[in-house]
């Protein structure tokens, strides 16, 4: 009998290599003058670039599924804006997929799903663009969601370094009830190896790992959760969903994500494929209050605030802390 989604899990896992090749591509020209001034360039065109190709290979193998991504190509019809256009179709040549600058407007609009309907596939094409723009950590994020649920994963963190530490590039895979495993970016054919939460239920052993950015994550109430577990480590910070990949095997145990603002509201994008990952690892995720993330009402999680991402057997012990916490 075939495995279940074996389909999926091959389309998305060659999807997000070929996409992670121009990311990779793009983020080696950064230079240190763009660097300095903060130039936005380089992330936009790796975006529009690693969206089209992604959509693009997902339309060819399910024609008839919808896909809820993070850009639209509207901004990049825009006549000013048609050097983007021309470099994120180089950037997709030179990867050897054919193609026209009006090819990549269609592709990156097969993106414009809104969620609704009971089968979609989920894509943020980088995650953590302020990671990709400093050349440290980002991620591809592709998620299949079927009635509220996901059912397959592929996450590719090129810069995350391998399990052995020999080089850099890491690509977990998650099918729902079926466990999660990575395998090295550059080495796609290699068999992939399951991965595995931590198992440390002592929470001041515990290793925490939160977003860079201190608008993305609250860091001060992070400080205090961590006084309050007796947590005496640092906490690691790293760009995008290389957090679930980090926690799934096992190497941090525990991921907050804490409200910086009352009306921010999480995007499908930024969680589906991390959180099935560590899930399949056997972790658990939920929002601040302890309740599961709905990945059911559309493109955002509008019932939750928040995320907090343990190793599972920490998780009561966090969410009792979290509670204590201020984020009026
Ligand atoms: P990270 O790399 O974990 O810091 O997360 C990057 C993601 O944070 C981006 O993809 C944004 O969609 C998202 N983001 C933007 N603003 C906020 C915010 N105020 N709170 C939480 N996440 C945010
Ligand atoms: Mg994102």
């Amino acid at each position: 009998m075939a495995e279940l989604y074996s389909g999926e899990l091959t389309a998305a896992k060659d999807a997000v290599i070929l996409a992670s090749q121009v990311c990779r591509a793009v983020q080696a020209t950064i230079s240190a003058e763009a660097l300095e001034k903060k130039d936005r360039s380089p992330v936009t065109i790796a975006d529009y670039a690693s969206q089209a190709v992604i959509c693009k290979q997902l339309r060819e193998a399910f024609p008839n599924d919808p896909i809820v991504a993070e850009e639209d190509a509207a901004d990049l019809r825009n006549s000013e804006n048609a050097a983007f256009l021309e470099r994120a179709t180089e950037e997709i040549r030179k990867i050897g997929v054919e193609a026209s600058a009006d090819d990549v407007l269609t592709w990156i609009d097969y993106g414009n799903h809104d969620g609704t309907g009971n089968r979609y596939w989920t894509l943020d094409p980088i995650d953590g663009t302020k990671g990709f723009l400093r050349k440290e950590q980002f991620a591809v994020s592709l998620a299949l969601i079927e009635n509220g649920t996901i059912k397959v994963a592929a996450l590719a963190c090129p810069n995350l370094a391998t399990a052995d530490g020999s080089g850099a590039g890491v690509v977990f895979l998650a099918v729902k009830d079926r466990g999660a495993t990575m395998f090295p970016l550059d080495t796609p054919d290699a068999t992939p190896v399951p991965v595995q939460v931590s198992k440390t239920s002592d929470s001041s052993q515990a290793r925490m790992c939160e977003s860079v950015e201190s608008g993305h994550s609250a860091h001060d109430q992070s400080a205090i959760a961590l006084e309050k577990l007796g947590i005496t480590a640092e906490p690691v910070r790293l760009d995008s969903q290389a957090k679930y990949g980090v926690v799934a095997r096992g190497e941090a145990d525990i991921y907050l994500r804490l409200p910086t603002r009352k009306d921010y509201v999480e995007k499908i994008w930024d969680h589906a494929g991390g959180v099935l990952v560590m899930e399949e690892a056997g972790g658990k995720a939920s929002d601040i209050d302890g309740k599961p993330l709905d990945f059911s009402v559309g493109a955002t999680l509008k019932n939750n605030r928040g995320v907090v991402v343990t190793n599972g057997l920490l998780h009561d012990q966090v969410i009792e802390v979290i509670k204590t916490l201020d984020f009026s």
